[in-house]
C-alpha cells in the first residue's frame, strides 16, 4: 500500500518536473498553482472550442461568470457543511487608518497578520454551475427546462504534488434544469457524448461510478449513497500514471438538491431537478500532453484535425 503510494507520488513529481522543464507549466512557488505557456493555453482553447461545438447543436443558453460567488449565495448551498476543507473565502483589510499600523507591524515582525482581515461579500466559486442557480431562484422553468453552457475558473483548496490536482482550474459545463427525466437524460447523454469527444482526441477514457469527496464521517455516508444511487460518473484516463487514472470529466445528477436550495420549480410545479457535465480543461490538456507528447506539431494528424491545431 505504502509502496504504491510512493510510486504514485514519484510519478506526479516526475511528470510535473517534465512539464516545467518543457516550459508548459510555470511554477508559482506553492503546490497546485501554475502559470501556463502559450502552447498549453492553445491546447486548452482548442479543446474548449471543441466542447462548445459539441454542445452548440443543443442550442444552450451561454452564460459566463467570474470566479467569485456572493457570500450570501454561497451560504444557500451546503458547501460549508460538505466541503469546508476545499472552500476559498475572500478577505480584505476592513479596518480604519488607525488600525493599519498594527497590521504593518505584524507583517514586518513576521507575526500572524491574516487574523486582522475580515470577510468580504464574496467567496471563490467552487464549481462553475454554482453562480447559475441563484439567477434561477424563485422561477418556474419552461416545459422543455433549461440548458446552460458555462465556463470559468473555480477554486478548491487541495494542494497536492499531482500536477492534475490544481487549486484553481477551468471547467466547461453544461447544466440542465428541469424534470427528473430531463436531468437524468442530460447526465446520460453527456456521459456518452463526453466519452466520444475525448476518444476523438485520442484519450482512451473509461466511465466509472464516482463520488464527491464529502468531508468527514457524515461525508463518507453521503459519498456511499451517491455511489449506490449511481448519481455521479467520471471519465478517467491515465495522466501522470496508469496506476491511478485521473478524472478528466464528470457527469453528475443532483436530483432536487439545487432546486430545493434555490427554490427553482419545473413547469409541472414540482421542485426542479438538475444535472451537469463538467470537462476539466487543464486535466484534459495534461492528459493530451502525456498521451501524444509535448510537441503538438507531432501529435497524430487526426487529433490535430479534430482540434484544429
Ligand atoms: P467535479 O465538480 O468534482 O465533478 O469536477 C469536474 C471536473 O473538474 C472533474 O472531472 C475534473 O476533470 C476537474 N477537476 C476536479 N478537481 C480538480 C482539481 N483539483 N484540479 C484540476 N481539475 C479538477
Ligand atoms: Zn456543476
Amino acid at each position: 500500500m505504502c509502496g504504491t503510494h510512493d510510486n504514485i507520488t514519484v510519478a506526479y513529481e516526475t511528470y510535473s518536473a517534465e512539464l516545467i522543464a518543457a516550459g508548459l507549466l510555470i511554477p508559482s512557488g506553492v503546490p497546485s498553482v501554475y502559470g501556463y505557456s502559450g502552447v498549453f493555453e492553445n491546447v486548452i482553447e482548442r479543446f474548449d472550442a471543441l466542447v462548445t461545438r459539441a454542445g452548440a447543436e443543443l442550442k444552450p443558453e451561454v452564460m459566463r461568470f467570474t470566479p467569485l460567488l456572493t457570500r450570501e449565495n454561497y451560504l444557500r448551498t451546503d458547501h460549508l457543511e460538505t466541503f469546508p476543507n476545499l472552500m476559498g473565502s475572500v478577505h480584505s483589510f476592513l479596518g480604519s487608518e488607525k488600525e493599519l499600523p498594527e497590521l504593518i507591524r505584524k507583517r514586518q515582525q513576521n507575526e500572524v497578520w491574516a487574523n486582522d482581515l475580515g470577510p468580504t461579500a464574496v467567496m471563490l466559486t467552487p464549481a462553475v454551475c454554482y453562480p447559475l442557480y441563484p439567477t434561477a431562484s424563485g422561477t418556474t422553468l419552461p416545459t422543455q427546462g433549461r440548458l446552460v453552457d458555462l465556463r470559468g475558473f473555480v477554486f478548491r483548496h487541495e494542494p497536492s504534488p499531482d500536477p492534475a490536482r490544481l487549486q484553481m482550474f477551468r471547467m466547461h459545463e453544461f447544466v440542465r434544469l428541469g424534470t427528473p427525466d430531463q436531468a437524468l437524460d442530460h447526465r446520460n447523454y453527456w456521459l456518452k457524448k463526453g466519452e466520444e469527444l475525448l476518444q476523438s482526441v485520442g484519450l482512451d477514457v473509461k466511465p466509472v461510478v464516482a463520488n464527491d469527496p464529502f468531508f468527514g464521517r457524515g461525508g463518507r455516508v453521503m459519498a456511499a449513497t451517491q455511489r449506490e444511487q449511481h448519481l455521479k460518473y467520471e471519465l478517467i484516463v491515465p495522466v501522470a500514471t496508469a496506476e491511478k487514472p485521473t478524472a478528466v470529466a464528470s457527469s453528475n445528477y443532483h436530483m432536487d438538491h439545487f432546486g430545493h436550495s434555490f427554490d427553482i420549480k419545473s413547469a409541472d410545479g414540482n421542485v426542479a431537478h438538475s444535472a451537469c457535465v463538467g470537462f476539466g480543461l487543464e486535466r484534459i490538456a495534461l492528459a493530451l500532453f502525456k498521451t501524444h507528447g509535448f510537441d503538438t506539431t507531432r501529435w497524430p494528424s487526426s487529433v490535430r484535425q479534430v482540434m484544429s491545431l
